[in-house]
């Protein structure tokens, strides 16, 4: 067991005056017992729990870290726009030279709208879509995550069925249940939202079908209606264009967030011309969404990407991962799959239906220095080097041992809703 007793008392205290001690995606009750929900400090491409136990973090605060927390270029850019002005009457120069950075980035884009989280950017996709076709119908994939909005969420407290009305679901990769969804859409389509990779929670990762992106083009064409790419998660670290480029599809919108600013709160909405109008025509905003200091941290993060080989480098180390794990799953005799971009991997034992192998791989993990997480795609940065990668085979050979020790495994009775 690591050190937590700091963790559990700030846990006692937030218990007291937060719902459940904590909310969303970084509440850690779904993780094994051991992991801290506090922390204190982070740099580069290491975290340090709120007890002062200090981890390769592979989470990268669930995306946003891109160049490493605190990246000096970055900040500097941040702070330089702190002193000079962050949110006043209206915006600075910066939301002008980010749009251009991102327009000239991605070449499906002609314009864009800057907000603050992944969920603004989705949500006002919907409306654009809605606004530019005077239709109702959202068709999206069955377990795609876009962001908690009434629209989207799958958690069904406090949401009405009129929230959630005017969608069909498909499934993802699935070219005939596209077009079903399409088909019943009939003449009230408004836009296919699609996921960039299937990068669904507590499941193997996959990679776009090409044929499922092209007949998703193709029927929007046809339909009139727009098609979505949600790029908040995996943008920039599949392509530094829209990540569907690679597989030569280009959507009317995208949604960017989490790492455009490296963790400064900035998200977006790209458009081609074809969506300007109706991109016009709406209202959203919000009292931050002009924020200076986080848009001149996304003009510098933008520089980054163009002017640095940080893509083929957490590729490279991502492959180096991979490669390395793979050796020593099966050297210690387990069978580890590992899918998803090398860049986001997800790592899922083989015959481990309520993870109980994982969650107690990924706890050795942590004692060794490693935060990884059982069943949620994770993230490299480009602060992470070789040695930090051979630093994690090393804690992963120990793991495989310590898993080995550790068999029988008792049930993970947290996790038995996966089985039920
Ligand atoms: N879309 C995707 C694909 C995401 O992964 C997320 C966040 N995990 C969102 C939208 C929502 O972003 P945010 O949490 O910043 O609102």
């Amino acid at each position: 067991m690591i050190r937590n007793s700091v963790d559990r008392a700030l846990r006692d205290r937030a218990e007291a005056v937060i719902p459940n001690g904590m909310y969303g995606h970084q509440a850690v009750g779904l993780l094994p017992d051991d992991y801290p929900q506090f922390f204190s400090r982070a740099e580069g491409a290491r975290l340090w729990d709120a007890d002062g136990n200090e981890l390769i973090d592979f989470m990268c605060a669930y995306g946003p870290n891109l160049f490493g927390y605190g990246n000096p270029q970055i900040n500097a850019a941040f702070v330089r726009q702190m002193e000079e002005g962050d949110t006043l009457t209206g915006p600075t120069a910066r939301i002008v030279e980010m749009a251009e950075a991102m327009v000239a980035m991605v070449s499906h884009a002609d314009w864009a709208i800057f907000c603050k989280n992944g969920t603004d950017a989705t949500a006002m996709a919907a409306v654009v879509a809605r606004a530019h076709t005077r239709r109702k119908t959202i068709v999206r994939a069955k377990g795609a995550y876009h962001g908690w909005a009434p629209l989207f969420t799958s958690r069904r407290a406090g949401i009405t069925p009129e929230d959630q009305a005017h969608q069909i679901i498909c499934d993802y990769n699935d070219v005939a249940s596209l077009e079903a969804a399409v088909a019943q859409a009939g003449e009230d389509l408004a836009g296919v939202f699609a996921a960039p990779v299937k990068h669904d929670a507590f499941i193997d990762q996959a990679p776009p079908d090409p044929a499922y992106a092209n007949r998703a083009r193709a029927l929007c064409d046809e339909a009139g209606a727009l098609l979505v790419v949600d790029d908040v998660r995996a943008g920039l670290r599949i392509a530094r264009d829209c990540s569907w480029s690679t597989v030569g599809v280009e959507p009317d919108l995208s949604t960017w967030g989490k790492c455009i600013a490296n963790g400064h709160p900035i998200s977006a909405l790209l458009g081609s011309n074809k969506a300007r109008t109706a991109a016009g025509k709406i209202f959203a905003t919000g009292s931050y969404w002009f924020q200076s200091a986080p848009l001149a941290a996304g003009v510098a993060t933008m520089q980054l990407v163009r002017d640095t080989d940080y893509l083929e480098r957490i590729e490279t180390l991502g492959q180096r991962l991979r490669d390395g794990l793979a050796e020593r799953a099966s050297a210690a005799g387990f069978g580890l799959r590992q899918t998803g971009p090398v860049t986001m991997p997800l790592f899922l034992f083989e015959d481990d239906p309520d993870l109980r192998k994982g969650f107690c791989w990924s706890s050795a993990m942590l004692e060794r220095g490693v935060y990884v997480h059982p069943w949620h795609n994770m993230f490299l940065c480009a602060a992470m080097t070789e040695a930090d990668i051979d630093q994690t085979l090393d804690a992963a050979e120990g793991s495989f041992k310590a898993l080995k020790a550790a068999q029988p495994l008792a049930p993970v009775e947290k996790m038995a809703f996966l089985t039920a």
